[in-house]
C-alpha cells in the first residue's frame, strides 16, 4: 500500500517533486522526471521508508533496498549528478548493513531513541564477564587437549549463551523507546553481546 501524505511528510519526504510536484514514494528520488534528492537528516529507516521498529521483514527490507538503490542509480535519474548518487547508495549500503543485523538494528534503535551509547555506558553483569572468561578457558583447554567432543559441546554452550543474549536484546528493542530502565537494560545486553559474539568468532 502507497504511503499517505501524512505518512510521507512524517517519514521526512517531500510530499512532491519540487521540480515536477509529482508524487513521490521515495524521499530520494523522482519516478516522473527521475529528480534525485540528499538523504540530509533521513535516518535509515526512513531512508527506505519503514517504521522505525526493531521487527523489521528481511524480505521487505531487501525489496525496499534494491528498490531504493535503483532509483539512485545513475542509469536511472536525470541530473547525471554522478557524486549524489554514489553518496546516496553508499548511505543506503550502510543503512541496509545496519538494519539487516538483528544487534547493530538493536544499537542503532537505542541511539534513535536518544539511549547511552556503548562509550557512555559501558556496565556489563559480572557473571556475564565471568561465564565469557569460563567458557574461553574451557575451549582452549579443550582445543590442546585435541578434545573434538568437549570443544563441540562448549561451542555449543557459546551459541546457547549468544543467543539467550540476542532473545533479551531483541524483546527489549521492541519495548523501545521504552523508560529509562529499559534502555538501559538494552545498553548492558548490547554491550554483553560483544563477549559472546568475540568467544564464537574464536570457536
Ligand atoms: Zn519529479
Amino acid at each position: 500500500m502507497a504511503p499517505t501524505e501524512t505518512e510521507r511528510q512524517r517519514q521526512g519526504a517531500p510530499a512532491k517533486c519540487a521540480a515536477c510536484a509529482g508524487p513521490m514514494d521515495s524521499p530520494l528520488f523522482c519516478d516522473h522526471c527521475r529528480s534525485l534528492y540528499p538523504a540530509d537528516g533521513l535516518n535509515h529507516f526512513e531512508l527506505f521508508g519503514l517504521a522505525p521498529t526493531y521487527d523489521i521483514d528481511p524480505a521487505l527490507l531487501r525489496q525496499k533496498y534494491l528498490q531504493v538503490s535503483r532509483g539512485v542509480h545513475p542509469d536511472y535519474h536525470s541530473t547525471g549528478d554522478s557524486s549524489l548518487s554514489l553518496h546516496l547508495s553508499a548511505q543506503l549500503n550502510e543503512a541496509h548493513r545496519v538494519l539487516a543485523d538483528p544487534v547493530l538494528r538493536a544499537e542503532y534503535l537505542l541511539e534513535l531513541v536518544g539511549g547511552k551509547s556503548a562509550k557512555e555506558d559501558k556496565s556489563v553483569p559480572p557473571e556475564v564477564l565471568s561465564t565469557a572468561l569460563l567458557l574461553r578457558e574451557e575451549i582452549q583447554e579443550a582445543r590442546t587437549a585435541g578434545d573434538a567432543a568437549a570443544l563441540e559441546s562448549r561451542g555449543a554452550q557459546a551459541r546457547a549463551v549468544y543467543e539467550r543474549t540476542l532473545a533479551t536484546i531483541a524483546e527489549l528493542a521492541r519495548q523501545m523507546p521504552g523508560d529509562e530502565r529499559s534502555r538501559a537494560r538494552l545498553r548492558t545486553a548490547l554491550n554483553s553481546i560483544k563477549y559472546h559474539q568475540k568467544l564464537l568468532t574464536e570457536l
